[in-house]
């Protein structure tokens, strides 16, 4: 009888974690997920970032982004609860950021050349400022209009919305639901660096999440211990081209159309991965000061900024975190 007993004892989180490598949502896909169904969740998580590809990738044909982009000025759209839930945090962001966020800036990104898409952006000259006003004519979040009573978006003439910046996070809140429906207790989901993490690890040690030194790829300047928490990552260093010696990098500032540039990367800790992620890049695009401001007016959000002279700045949570850069 004791192999039974000790089966019945055996926690489902004893058995070794099962990780698994993808590619989704244009980015790199890590589970991490200690349970004895580990694999059967895994094989669920990737079938559910192939659906929220179809929500949200504006590249894919029939998406439903790509359809709601194309009904712009033509009224009302009844949309999915998983595009509107993503709607009202980033609206709800760039309000407080004064529209650091802006999902509105889908032309000006194609513009410059950001567009999500595999690998390196080639080398190319920058707009110039005559194509960038034009562009920036249709990029304002307050014409986004949402009527949460029925579900509905309406998007003026022209306007094109792009899920780039929150969609990642979003995806790891539903991969938390999806394994925690499934019985997962303890899992770690990364996304091309946008982080959440499930409770704590079996032995009941918190998770470690290193932070990655922006000029030093392969190195790390500091490491967070975390459970139940998103952490998101915007940087200067993933997707960018060079110019002339300068370095225009796919974080837009939607008040000037141009490449924010006051810091190299910023990470952002929330209780949800669509927070972590709105704020993020919010975040990154208004610098250190209004930035850290921004973060430490909600509640349960940290940050980490790391400057142009590879200064780190942190929100009060986290001012004894030790960083090496
Ligand atoms: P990553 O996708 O590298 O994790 P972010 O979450 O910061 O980084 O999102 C950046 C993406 O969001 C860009 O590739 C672009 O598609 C879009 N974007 C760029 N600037 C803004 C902005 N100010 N507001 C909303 N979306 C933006
Ligand atoms: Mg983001």
């Amino acid at each position: 009888m004791a192999w039974v007993l000790s089966g019945l004892l055996t926690d489902r989180r004893d058995a070794a974690p099962v990780e698994r490598h993808g590619f989704a949502m244009s980015t790199y896909v890590r589970l991490v997920i200690h349970d004895r169904k580990g694999a059967e969740i895994a094989d669920s998580c990737l079938e559910e970032l192939a659906r929220l590809e179809s929500v949200f990738d504006r590249f894919l044909p029939g998406s439903e982004i790509s359809r709601l982009n194309a009904q712009a000025g033509a009224g009302w759209v009844e949309v999915s609860e998983d595009l509107f839930a993503v709607l009202e945090v980033a609206l709800d962001v760039a309000e407080r950021s004064g529209g650091a966020l802006d999902l509105s800036v889908a032309h000006l990104v194609d513009l410059w050349g950001f567009h999500e898409q595999d690998g390196r952006i080639p080398e190319h000259p920058p707009p110039n400022d005559r194509e960038i006003s034009h562009q920036l004519q249709q990029v304002d979040f307050r014409r986004i209009e949402i009527d949460p009573s029925r579900r509905m978006v309406r998007l003026p003439e022209g306007v094109r919305l792009d899920m780039g910046a929150v969609a990642k996070g979003y995806a790891l809140d539903c991969l938390a639901a999806l394994a925690s429906r499934q019985g997962a207790r303890a899992a770690l989901f990364d996304l091309g660096g946008n982080i959440k993490v499930m409770g704590t690890k079996p032995d009941g040690s918190s998770w470690r999440i290193a932070l990655r030194h922006p000029r030093r790829l392969d190195e790390f300047f500091a490491v967070l211990a975390l459970s139940d928490k998103a952490v998101a990552t915007s940087g200067d260093y993933q997707r960018y081209f060079m110019w002339e010696g300068e370095r225009y990098s796919h974080i837009l500032d939607p008040r000037t159309g141009y490449p924010a540039s006051e810091v190299c990367s910023v990470t952002v800790m929330a209780p949800t991965g669509v927070l972590s992620d709105a704020l993020s890049t919010a975040a990154f695009v208004l610098g250190v000061e209004e930035g850290r401001a921004l973060l430490e007016s909600m509640p349960g959000v940290e940050g980490v900024f790391v400057d142009r002279e590879l200064q780190t700045t942190v929100t009060s949570g986290l001012e004894g975190l030790s960083a090496n850069l």
